[in-house]
């Protein structure tokens, strides 16, 4: 059976500035190697005109049908925040804040506070209405909240309100005795997050320094988790994950891969390249399909930084895909969505992909850019068509008739 080593590079899809994408105008000899031995084509991840959130994205990318199997962030967010999910919990992305005494919020990110993990001990563990309350801080300001109990709906509103305004109320946004009682206990948890915290001693000290008090909590993306196929079940072959961020890591742990934790992948910009792929080469020796996730594009395209966008194509041209030339398996290169630096934003645009292998048809494309694979052999795929024709080369196909 064969392997395959997917990079997937966040965001890296683009539009032209001056006449060039950050992928035309980085130095890439080495991608463009592969290019020249491989077959390319592009990707709408989703569907044609639809924005591609990473989460989605990822699904599609994995092989699954983002509209039938995407649970809401807050899932991937909590699983992968190390916290282990049971059928029916209710998950969120969640903010400690800094409010006024009037809850307008002061600052989304209290300080981008470092010492999140003690205040959020004060709450973790707390019940109401019979729910479970679970809360971890993962970085800075940046929590999981879980709810644990019985009847519980994913389908009511964020109290972050996004900007500098009144805190929300979470609302239920079907008609139903679920999500009524979702929104009225997520309500209470935020309204009792004020209580607790706002005279917290960590706050105190943090105000007599001149530090913005982390007071409240502010939840969004609210996700129901339920348990779907494995990636093992569905595809026949075992996958791993090799990411820095912990979304991540959260939608592989979802559909079952293994996770393989890397030091100094960070999910930036600054992340250690060299470990990332020396990990990938490690687990192809193990795992039929690894999946190795670099983010910073992403956040330099949200940032609006052309320049940094192309130099972190080109660092993973030096530092990744010179090591990937002559792996003994597949290599497949392409972006779960552009973010092109002009807009700040994902947008639909499709990706760009490359796949190289010694039995894999070349094309006559020669340059690994947006515009160039237009001509590739594989054309243009939606994200769900990719896992069938990797799945088909290593050996693990579908056959349709005899
Ligand atoms: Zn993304
Ligand atoms: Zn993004």
């Amino acid at each position: 059976m064969g392997r395959i080593i997917v990079v997937v590079v966040d965001g890296m899809g683009d539009r032209p500035i001056d006449g060039k994408t950050p992928l035309q105008y980085a130095n890439t000899p080495n991608i463009d190697l592969l290019c020249r031995e491989g077959i390319t084509g592009q990707m709408n991840t989703i569907t044609p005109g639809i924005v591609p959130g990473s989460d989605t994205g990822h699904l599609a990318i994995f092989g699954y049908d983002p509209y039938k199997t995407y649970p809401g962030r807050g899932v991937f967010e909590a699983l992968g925040a190390g916290i282990k999910l049971e059928e029916g919990d209710v998950a969120f992305r969640c903010n400690l804040a800094t409010v006024d005494e009037k809850l307008n919020v002061v600052d989304r990110r209290a300080g981008r506070i470092k010492d999140g993990k003690k205040i959020v001990e004060e709450i973790d563990g707390m019940e109401i209405n019979g729910v479970e309350i679970i809360l971890k801080s993962t970085t800075e300001h940046r929590c999981s909240l879980v709810l644990r109990g019985e009847n519980l709906s994913n389908k009511i509103s964020d109290v972050d309100p996004h900007s500098e305004t009144k805190i929300w109320k979470s609302k239920a946004l079907e008609n139903t005795h679920e999500a009524r009682r979702t929104a009225d206990i997520i309500n209470k948890l935020v309204e009792e997050s004020y209580k607790i915290l706002k005279d917290h001693p960590i706050n105190k000290e943090r105000e007599k320094e001149g530090k913005l008090p982390a007071n409240i909590l502010l939840p969004r993306g609210a996700g129901k988790y339920v348990e779907i196929e494995s990636i093992k079940e569905k595809w026949g072959f075992k996958a791993s994950c090799i990411a820095g961020g912990a979304l991540y890591k959260g939608v592989a742990r979802y559909l079952g891969a293994s996770i393989i934790d890397v030091r100094g992948a960070t999910g930036r910009l600054d992340t250690n390249l060299h470990a990332k792929v020396d990990a990938a080469l490690k687990s192809a020796e193990q795992y039929e399909y690894t999946f190795l996730h670099i983010k910073g594009c992403d956040n330099a395209s949200h940032d609006g930084d052309f320049r940094a966008k192309a130099e972190m194509i080109s660092r993973i041209d030096e530092e990744v895909v010179s090591k990937l030339i002559d792996f003994d398996g597949y290599v497949l290169i392409t972006a779960d969505h552009s973010t092109p630096v002009f807009v700040k934003r994902h947008t639909s645009d499709p990706v760009p992909i490359l796949f190289h292998g010694e039995d894999v048809r070349r094309d006559s494309v020669e340059l690994f850019d947006e515009i160039s694979v237009v001509h590739g052999g594989l054309g243009t795929l939606r994200g769900i068509d990719l896992m069938p024709i990797v799945s088909d080369y290593i050996g693990y196909y579908k056959m349709y008739g005899s």
